[in-house]
């Protein structure tokens, strides 16, 4: 008889973004006059560059043509878009990342989630708190993290690291070695960064003490600061304790194009095993390769067109940041990230909790926000917005919440 993965049984229902959707529908029909504004979504919502788009139709014509039609794409990705991506996003930075340890994916979201399928099912994980909850969920697919405690809103066998305003919500070493460390910067949801001689301390004690860190840059094109690392491989030393994953999705609008990569160094070795090795045999296996068209529509990101295009609608982006908190900070709320980050992470006013603050918010200023708790519990008392929307929107969303 057929039976299932007991631990997909374990996790706990993923109702943050449902409750979120229930409650803003009950609001929005029952005061149909009212213009309900969404400061919580985390997706683009400008068009894809027109530089983008011209690559796309190229590339489209060319599968039309025998002459330069493609059929599967390599595993790992085509050298057009792996060599360009090695030069632009680490050589340029002094990392030095060959091509051939780029492995190109539809996005890191897969690629976070599966790249544990490669490590022990003894390894134990550490994890921010606040956190993407990618890492956490599909390592208890996997078996790796206990049971979950309802009370305490966490699985008993995972290393949460937490995150406060105390330390610029960056983690601090734990104490307990983890074998698994997963770290995002900047950080969804708190927008947070790491200077780099902060980064060079979490490589160090990887490689002290025989951790993986597993480096989530999804939002690194949002960097704007001199001293903070765009990649983990600007440490030294990294290259024998790091993976990196990238994304277009935030960089470049491909949220629905899909489009990412992986950057596991050849040095990285586990017992005499080499990490990259067991990747690549992973990709062969469960992976064909994201789509020719738009893996040239990845390489046009990098053209000198799409670069400016690319960073003007990444400034759009970061003016709404700006406006939003400038705005609230007038308003006298305590807020972070905004900066290095398309988030902005506020502490929700007079001790109420983050649910209770989304009510309050949604009712008297028609906004909507995500509630911090819903990324883990040290969320609680804390309030994630995003600088996603319109400009307009924007703008009349910190103009109702000023006026409170
Ligand atoms: C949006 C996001 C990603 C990117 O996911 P894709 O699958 O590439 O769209 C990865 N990590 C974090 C933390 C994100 O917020």
């Amino acid at each position: 008889m057929a039976s299932i993965n007991q631990n997909y049984r374990k996790l706990p229902g993923s109702y943050l973004f449902s409750t979120i959707g229930k409650k803003v529908r009950e609001y929005e029909s029952a005061h149909p006059d009212r213009k309900v504004i969404r400061l919580g979504i985390g997706d683009v919502t400008q068009p894809l560059a027109p530089e983008i788009i011209k690559a796309l139709h190229l590339a489209v014509d060319e599968m039309g043509n025998r002459a330069t039609f493609r059929g599967y794409a390599p595993d790992l990705g085509y050298d057009f878009l792996r060599n360009v991506i090695a030069k632009e996003d680490f050589q340029s930075r002094g990392c030095e990342i060959s091509a051939d340890e780029i492995f190109v994916s539809d996005g890191a979201k897969c690629d976070c989630g599966n790249i544990q399928e490669i490590f022990g099912p003894d390894n134990k994980i550490a994890v921010q708190d606040p956190v993407y909850p990618v890492y956490v969920d599909s390592n208890v697919m996997a078996g790796r993290t206990g049971t979950y405690d309802e009370k305490l809103q966490r699985f008993r066998d995972v290393i949460y690291m937490p995150c406060t305003a105390e330390t610029g919500f960056a983690p601090e070493l734990p104490n307990e070695v983890p074998d698994l460390i997963y770290l995002c910067f900047p950080n969804n949801p708190t927008g947070a960064v790491m200077k780099k001689e902060d980064l060079q301390e979490w490589v160090d004690y990887a490689n002290k003490n025989g951790s993986v860190i597993l480096y989530d840059a999804a939002y690194e094109a949002y960097i704007h600061e001199e001293d903070v690392p765009h990649s983990i491989f600007e440490c030294e030393g990294a290259k024998g304790c790091a993976i990196e994953f990238r994304s277009f999705s935030k960089t470049a609008g491909f949220t629905g194009l899909r489009l990412g990569f992986t950057v596991i160094p050849k040095e990285l070795k586990i017992d005499g095993v080499s990490v990259h090795d067991l990747w690549a045999r992973r990709h062969g296996t469960k992976y064909n390769g994201a789509p020719y068209i738009v893996q040239r529509a990845g390489e046009a990101v990098y053209s000198e067109a799409g670069r400016q295009q690319i960073a003007e609608q990444i400034g759009v982006y970061m003016e709404n940041a700006r406006i939003i908190s400038e705005g609230l900070k007038e308003a006298g709320y305590a807020l972070s990230g905004g900066v290095n980050a398309p988030y902005i992470w506020m502490r929700t006013p007079d001790r109420m909790t983050s649910w209770e603050f989304f009510d309050y918010l949604l009712e008297t200023a028609n906004v909507v926000g995500t509630p911090g708790a819903g990324f883990g519990p040290h969320g609680e008392y804390y309030f994630r917005l995003t600088a996603f929307g319109d400009r307009e929107n924007t703008i009349e969303a910190v103009e109702r919440i000023k006026r409170l």
